[in-house]
């Protein structure tokens, strides 16, 4: 793949930008500058507020800007030079050949690895995601460019994304949607050889919708992402994929239909034949049956066509429990796919076996176990997650052994440089060496952090904490102005934020297997531990809960009412609307990152490590990434690895553990304080926990770990 440098002439014929710094735009629609920090800055520093104001979108900004703005720009040198190195870097990382990928495997530079996801979460200004699976795929998409793999992602833009999340004075989450106009997206209508416009059709009951193709660039990368709204659809059809994550089952599976078999037609309307074909999350299953129809259209057999799918396939599985996994009753499989199965040469019921479950309500088709028994190359998201879905899944090899179910792990990372904080990067530049970005997943390079300054390392973190203070003060002040909110809400926002006071962040989805409300389960113990007067602790939570999940959403509610009493003094808090910029102010700016879910529902998790990487010490159950990264002079572990009897036992068990390590650890570790004012083992612990992470939690050594899954399928496909 060759990525233009240039935005669309469409574009820049429609915005006239000062000729001298023309290129702004060219940076806008490559979203190579959301991890490089200086790039942001070419942007923010034109007009900081407005910046904000647009949720740190550049087309947008680009296209309402002021002129004067602009002007000053040209008359600014400082500006001026900085805008030359960074579109001479951009220049030479879309040039560079010498690529990770290209030196490692130079016979395999010219092949192309498909990357199938339901979601991409790049940035707050793209709402293409919801959480954490989407993150997962941006972060890999952006690492993937990085080491310079031969890599496309499929996926979706949707008209809305996710839902937007406001809570009442109650604490019941409202939802609402909002329209994005793709014009304020840096995509543009993806093309075939000959010019003309991508669209593919695929058949829905009774009908054939038309799927139209966009196509982003995350650095060397393109994204090629899909939608139906267009006018030869009907209204309905239009708004298939309009949301992310619908309850409505013809509305899920048939955005299921479009990813898996639309995407394979949209990569080969644009003529890619990829030799390596990777499904996220069993969402784009259905690749599998477009790409054996292919085969059996060309000539294969059914078995043939099914070998040669399942050599050059790989999946990811993200669920660690048979309840999470995705699957679709018979009939709706028999409305949707009729004739199908003639097309891969086999009947209804040896296509309906090709994947089916029963899951105690009665037949389905399971799209996970589709997955695992077309993929050759499978893996799971942590060691533990992997150990968990070996036992889960044993029963599709019941000839093997547990341990040699053959469902490998790869642990999750963190695209370092989108996640680190500036001030932190230029403090790792100063003493890890100017290259250190080159060594992410080295630790030897990690190791010379512990020689950086006790007090260095510290003023950093207390301005990170001052932003994520003055963040959260101008979002409460926001809320007080433009909504009708009751005051006490401005005190939940966290308008008495202190960030001289240890603060504990809390920010994920609100499933109730997470448990945010674990600190509830002791109010007297939490209240004193809050107001301890020498010794306080606040504390941040953030995040959504699935619209149709009222058990999470009662999860909210009770701790936004606990937030409210007037006794917690202000100290707990409530930020709304959790998204990605929210997710980069707290795990950037508190001190802990707590993680407290129900052992072993966490596949993975990877807040945590962003959060690592930045100096915010983790404190958290064993479950996900953690057993790894924990070493037990680098974070806290709460509980232990034995399962107790029950829910409630657990849960117990737990939270005294939590409380424990809370009152008698963090909280004096923290307040001890030398005749500096510095904390000392604080700080030990913050260097320890960003040294042994950041290198081993990276995507750059995840997607090194995937690259040889990538180069078995791509070997086995000729
Ligand atoms: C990182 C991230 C997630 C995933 O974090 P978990 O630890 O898996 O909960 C979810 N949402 C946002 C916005 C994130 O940045």
């Amino acid at each position: 793949m060759t990525i233009n440098p240039s935005a669309p002439a469409s574009v820049t014929a429609a915005i006239s930008l000062p000729r001298r710094i023309k290129r702004l735009m060219d940076l806008a629609y490559n979203t190579w500058w959301m991890w490089n920090p200086s790039t942001l800055h070419l942007f923010a520093d034109l007009d900081p507020q407005l910046w904000d104001h647009l949720n740190h979108n550049p087309v947008k900004f680009l296209r309402v800007l002021e002129r004067a703005k602009l002007n000053a720009a040209l008359a600014d040198i400082i500006y001026l030079t900085l805008y030359d190195k960074v579109m001479e870097q951009f220049d030479a990382y879309l040039k560079e050949q010498n690529t990770w990928f290209n030196v490692t495997y130079p016979q395999l530079k010219d092949k192309t690895i498909a990357y199938f996801s339901m979601e991409f979460g790049l940035h707050e200004s793209l709402p293409i995601y919801a959480g954490g699976l989407g993150v997962l795929s941006g972060d890999h998409s952006k690492e993937a460019s990085d080491l310079g793999l031969p890599f496309v992602g499929v996926g979706f833009i949707y008209q809305q994304g996710y839902f937007r999340q406001r809570i009442s004075e109650d604490g019941w989450q409202e939802e609402y949607w909002e329209n994005v106009d793709t014009a304020d997206l840096p995509v543009t209508l993806a093309k075939t050889p000959s010019g003309a416009d991508v669209i593919v059709d695929v058949e829905l009951p009774g009908r054939a919708i038309k799927v139209r193709v966009w196509e982003m660039h995350v650095g060397r990368v393109p994204l090629y992402l899909m939608d139906t709204n267009l006018e030869s659809n009907s209204p309905q059809d239009r708004t298939l994929t309009a949301r992310l994550y619908s309850s409505d089952l013809d509305v899920r599976i048939t955005q299921e239909i479009v990813l898996g078999i639309g995407g394979v037609r949209a990569l080969r309307a644009m003529n890619i034949h990829p030799k390596a074909w990777h499904m996220n999350e069993g969402h784009s299953a259905f690749t599998i049956f477009e790409r054996i129809a292919e085969l059996v259209k060309a000539g294969y057999t059914f078995d043939a066509a099914t070998e040669n799918v399942r050599a050059t396939t790989v999946f990811t599985t993200h669920t660690p429990v048979p309840a999470g996994n995705e699957a679709f009753p018979l009939w709706i499989m028999d409305k949707y796919f009729p004739h199908y199965w003639e097309r891969m040469g086999i009947s209804r019921d040896q296509f309906m076996n090709l994947s089916l479950i029963n899951l105690g309500w009665g037949d389905a088709f399971s799209m996970p176990m589709l997955a695992l028994r077309f993929a050759e190359h499978r893996n799971a998201v942590s060691e533990l997650h992997g150990k968990v879905s070996r036992e889960m899944w044993n029963f599709l090899w019941k000839e093997k052994k547990e341990e040699d179910v053959p469902i490998r792990a790869i642990t999750n990372g963190v695209h370092t440089g989108s996640w680190l904080a500036r001030r932190m990067r230029l403090l790792f530049e100063r003493s890890l060496g100017a290259d250190w970005y080159e060594h992410l997943d080295d630790f030897e390079t990690w190791a010379s952090l512990l020689s950086i300054p006790d007090d260095e390392l510290w003023n950093v973190h207390r301005h990170l904490k001052r932003r994520l203070q003055i963040f959260m003060t101008d979002r409460a002040r926001a809320q007080w102005q433009t909504t009708h909110i009751h005051p006490v809400q401005i005190i939940a926002s966290g308008s008495l934020m202190d960030p001289n006071v240890l603060t504990i962040g809390f920010a994920r989805r609100f499933a109730t297997y997470k448990r945010a409300s674990l600190l509830m389960r002791d109010v007297n113990r939490l209240l004193k531990l809050v107001n301890n007067e020498r010794m306080p602790v606040q504390f941040v939570f953030a995040g959504k809960a699935h619209p149709a999940d009222d058990p999470g959403k009662r999860v909210i509610q009770e701790l936004y009412r606990t937030i409210k009493r007037a006794e917690f003094a202000g100290r707990m808090m409530f930020i709304e609307d959790y998204d990605q910029n929210i997710a980069r102010h707290l795990l950037q700016g508190v001190d802990v990152w707590l993680n407290t879910p129900r052992r072993p529902h966490e596949a993975s998790g990877t807040s945590g490590q962003k959060a690592a990487i930045n100096g915010v010490i983790n404190c958290s159950i064993a479950d996900g990434w953690w057993p790894e990264g924990y070493n037990g002079k680098n974070g806290w572990l709460i509980g232990d690895e034995i399962p107790k009897a029950n829910d409630e036992e657990q849960d117990r068990f737990d939270s005294e553990s939590l409380f424990d390590i809370l009152e008698n650890e963090i909280v004096p570790l923290f307040y001890k304080r030398d005749e500096d004012n510095l904390p000392r083992d604080w700080i030990k612990m913050m260097k320890e926990s960003i040294a042994t992470l950041a290198p081993a939690f990276s995507t750059r050594r995840m997607i090194k770990d995937y690259t040889q899954m990538y180069v078995e399928a791509m070997k086995d496909s000729g």
